[in-house]
């Protein structure tokens, strides 16, 4: 064996394991995996040259198993990081066994080194190697597929060393340590090792971050956006002003008195309700957000404000028949809502957003639990605006005139 890679490389792999133990405390499964994988491996590559006074086949039966634990944990590290953790697990844990049983009973049983080698390499081929399969058809992130690409780079090399052990490895376990395989397995553990572990901790990283950005951009309580998250969502919607977009904006009627009436849980519970309903009946490319305490807003790309008078509709039914009990209160829910369309003369969404929240004032003002629809009309002098209302009972009812502040 190699001496200037001897402690190297458990060194470099102690590193590592511990590098993803720190980055596990970040809530990522998949670092605590990558943790103990490469802290096995440390100890797997450690063991032989350490001055123990352990026998050579004991040597080999324990690096065997730390090897066939470390490939389970590096498959596991990789099905946890792709979302696809439990797949096949008592198969792979299967894997993991019957690799341990027959590399002892290659070494205490017949004492040969190729059976032994080619029992361990098999094993790492498929604990890794099965585990990647199950990504298959996955949609992944770009530097993900580096970290797979990776992942594979590793199952092919212990492939080919294992294919290789048969001319690179002697027949006894004792003759390992001076073998070409040993050398050979030093060598790409160190390279493979490297960019392994490098694509794991890219990985890892930027999940955790990409994580807390959107925590930073979706409300809690609603499952929404909200308002940094709706700023963001529009800024990538360049082109509405070349196409008709639809904007509602909606408060939650008397919702001071559902605090005061059912608690301050409750009222949580009904802004959750309300989320879940929009959640549920936005359109393909639509936005919402929750722009404050009780209220909503809604972009809607490519709908006309007639469109969106419709979905402000179906929502506001939707909460009147079902929010109270989704919300595990006695008591109806309602809410009002404004609706307007973006036009291209304006200067930004939030003209819009204006609009649509002077026709959530009219359907205040007309009694709650309406949709009102402010239009718009370029030909018409700006601050005139025609507003039209409906109400639960009837279609747009009311239809008038108003100024706009
Ligand atoms: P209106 O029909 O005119 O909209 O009446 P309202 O009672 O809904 O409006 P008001 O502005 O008087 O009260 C809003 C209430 O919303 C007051 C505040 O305590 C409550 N609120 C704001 N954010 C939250 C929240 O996150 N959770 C709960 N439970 N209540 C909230
Ligand atoms: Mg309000
Ligand atoms: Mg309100």
């Amino acid at each position: 064996m190699n001496g200037s890679f001897a402690f190297e490389l458990p060194l470099m792999h102690v590193t590592f394991g511990v590098t993803f133990l720190i980055a596990a405390r970040w809530g990522q499964r998949s670092a605590l995996f990558f943790g103990i994988a490469f802290l096995c491996n440390a100890g797997g590559f450690g063991l032989p040259v350490m001055p123990m006074g352990l026998s050579d086949l004991t040597v080999a039966w324990v690096t065997d198993i730390l090897f066939a634990f470390s490939f389970l944990c590096f498959g596991q590290a990789a099905a946890e990081h792709f979302g696809v953790g439990h797949r096949w697990l008592w198969g792979r844990l299967a894997i993991c066994v019957t690799s341990i049983v027959l590399c002892m009973i290659a070494v205490l049983g017949f004492d040969n080194l190729r059976a032994e080698l080619l029992a361990s390499d098999a094993g790492c081929v498929l604990l890794l190697g099965v585990p990647l399969l199950a990504v298959r058809g996955t949609q992944l992130r770009r530097f993900d597929r580096w970290l797979l690409a990776s992942s594979w780079m590793v199952t092919f090399e212990s492939l080919l060393r294992g294919i290789s052990s048969l001319v690179t490895a002697p027949g006894q376990v004792e003759a390992f340590q001076t073998s070409r395989y040993a050398y050979l397995m030093q060598a790409m553990g160190s390279v493979c090792g490297v960019i392994f572990a490098m694509a794991g901790l890219a990985a890892v990283a930027l999940s955790v971050i990409e994580r807390y950005q959107t925590m930073a951009m979706i409300d809690p309580l609603s499952g929404l956006f909200n308002r940094r998250g709706f700023e963001e969502a529009i800024a990538k919607q360049s082109g509405w002003r070349e196409r008709p977009a639809g904007i509602v904006t909606c408060d939650i009627d008397s919702f001071k008195a559902v605090n005061d009436r059912f608690g301050h849980l409750a009222g949580d519970a009904v802004i959750g309700a309300l989320g879940a309903i929009i959640r549920a009946r936005l359109p393909e490319g639509g936005i919402a957000a929750r722009f404050g305490g009780e209220e909503f807003i809604l972009f809607l790309p490519g709908r006309s404000p007639s469109q969106s008078l419709r979905i402000a509709e179906s929502l506001r039914a939707a909460l009147e028949a079902e929010g109270g009990e989704a919300a595990r209160i006695d008591s109806r829910i309602t809410a009002s809502f404004g609706v307007s369309g973006a036009v291209a003369s304006d200067y930004s969404v939030h003209d819009a957003i204006g609009r649509a929240d002077a026709a959530l004032y009219d359907a205040k003002y007309g009694g709650r639990n309406r949709v009102a629809l402010n239009l718009f009309d370029a030909a018409e002098p700006a601050s005139v605006q025609r507003v039209a209302t409906r109400t639960p009972s009837a279609g747009c009812q009311a239809s008038s005139t108003r100024m706009s502040a």
